[in-house]
């Protein structure tokens, strides 16, 4: 036992800056040994978020959100009203913003509820939100589960 865990966990001794530093690497338990527990769940929650992408209600909300571009550049055809600053912007300005956070993805029984978070029906659980305001959006919620 004792030698198949010294085989997982390193502690090894590192020169950094002049200074010695003991760094304990966290085990690679996952795909023949080349992921950690977090790469690999956080491997699954990308790949989710990926393949729904373009959810259908999500881009019923962002229909919803647009209006012809009031822009004198004719290429774009539509501008978008993010939900908390109200302005106008072009479409890769805006992102499309779960109301409920689909949360972390750190184990097994968080895929379900991650999962339905995701790939909720209605269009009103998706908001239009500007980068900015998506960025300070998920600041406060990343503050708020640290708690
Ligand atoms: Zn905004």
């Amino acid at each position: 036992m004792c030698i198949i865990f010294s085989n997982l966990v390193h502690v090894s001794h590192f020169l950094i800056m002049g200074k010695k530093r003991k760094k304990i690497r966290v085990p690679r338990t996952r795909n023949a040994n080349t992921l950690t527990e977090s790469q690999y769940f956080s491997k699954i929650r990308s790949s989710l978020r990926n393949s729904f992408r373009y959810w259908k209600p999500g881009q019923i909300a962002l229909e919803r959100a647009s209006r012809p571009s009031q822009s004198k550049n004719k290429r774009l055809k539509k501008e978008y009203c993010c939900a908390i600053c109200k302005e106008w912007f072009k479409r890769a300005d805006v992102e499309i913003d779960h109301l409920e956070e689909c949360g972390s993805l750190k184990c097994y029984d968080d895929i379900v509820p991650f999962l339905k978070r995701l790939t909720k029906e209605n269009p009103n659980a998706y908001q239009i939100v500007c980068k900015p305001c998506h960025r300070g959006r998920t600041n406060e919620y990343l503050n708020k589960t640290k708690k």
